[in-house]
């Protein structure tokens, strides 16, 4: 990700992984961990809200993350412009269209792929191929595993944009990969994708997994307190409170806070803070 020093940067979908460079996060379902591999993550300042709402001002950020999010939205235009609209660059990441058929995730709604610097999306047909065997194959072989981590790129759709994001739905029998393409075969299965994934696995392999956790939330923490680009820079990076940046997710109009709640004279919609932590979803 090319997150430059300064920027001030959004997560939505942050769960219970956040990135370390992440200044706020944004997550959905903060009361409910089913979808996600551990409890929810609330370190830094943070709000509940739908990606196709955000109750962000225009341009609040100059970077958005956005990892495994897109291929579970209801309307992804919506959600894209909104991405567009509140950040002037970012990252987003979802399965791909090879992973999404072997494994098989039945509460994605869409099938993204990649295809010449441009989001393909299809509404998912969640008929799964394989049941639950790659599932479990990718917990119980280590053979599997490894093929998943040193192919990654097979089963990963990884794009970064600035300014625009250069995206197409499909009709739902369309598919954007052509696994008879020769160009398509020689994309997927190019070495030098692996050489990288190769020294990721030996790392991970080499180093016991308390130590990386650790080092994971010790990161956050210096990030978190704006030590790292201290360090980086010699000067601390650009932030901005929760207050100067919110705004009503419906109609995008200003709002005043009050001690437990937020409250919005445009539309005259109130919504609540519960744990420090605004409450934008209904
Ligand atoms: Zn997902
Ligand atoms: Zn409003």
């Amino acid at each position: 990700m090319n997150i430059r020093p300064d920027d001030f940067v959004l997560e939505i979908g942050s769960g219970h992984n956040p990135k370390a460079r992440s200044d706020v996060l944004c997550d959905k379902f903060i009361g409910d961990d089913e979808q996600r591999g551990g409890a929810i993550v609330t370190d830094r300042p943070m709000v509940e809200a739908d990606g196709q709402f955000l109750p962000f001002a225009d341009r609040a950020f100059d970077y958005v993350i956005c990892s495994h999010v897109l291929e579970h939205v209801k309307d992804p235009a919506q959600f894209i412009a909104e991405l567009e609209r509140v950040a002037c660059r970012g990252y987003i990441e979802t399965p791909s269209e090879i992973g999404e058929r072997i494994y098989g995730w039945h509460y994605h709604n869409w099938v993204v792929n990649l295809v010449d610097g441009c989001l393909m999306l299809r509404k998912n047909e969640k008929n799964s191929q394989f049941g639950q065997l790659f599932h479990r194959l990718a917990v119980t072989d280590k053979h599997w595993k490894r093929f998943h981590i040193t192919h990654h790129n097979l089963f990963l759709v990884q794009y970064e944009w600035e300014e625009k994001i250069n995206y197409k739905i499909l009709l739902e029998h369309e598919s954007a990969l052509d696994l008879e393409c020769p160009d398509t075969l020689d994309r997927l299965t190019a070495s030098d994708n692996h050489v990288q994934n190769e020294w990721l696995l030996l790392l991970k392999s080499a180093v016991p997994r308390g130590i990386v956790s650790r080092a994971k939330s010790f990161l956050a923490q210096l990030a978190s307190q704006n030590l790292l680009s201290k360090v980086a820079k010699g000067k601390s990076r650009q932030t901005k409170t929760l207050q100067e940046i919110l705004v009503c997710p419906q109609c995008k109009g200003q709002i005043t806070w009050e001690a437990h709640s937020l409250h919005c004279k445009m539309c005259e919609q109130t919504y609540r803070i519960v744990d420090g932590i605004p409450r934008f979803t209904f």
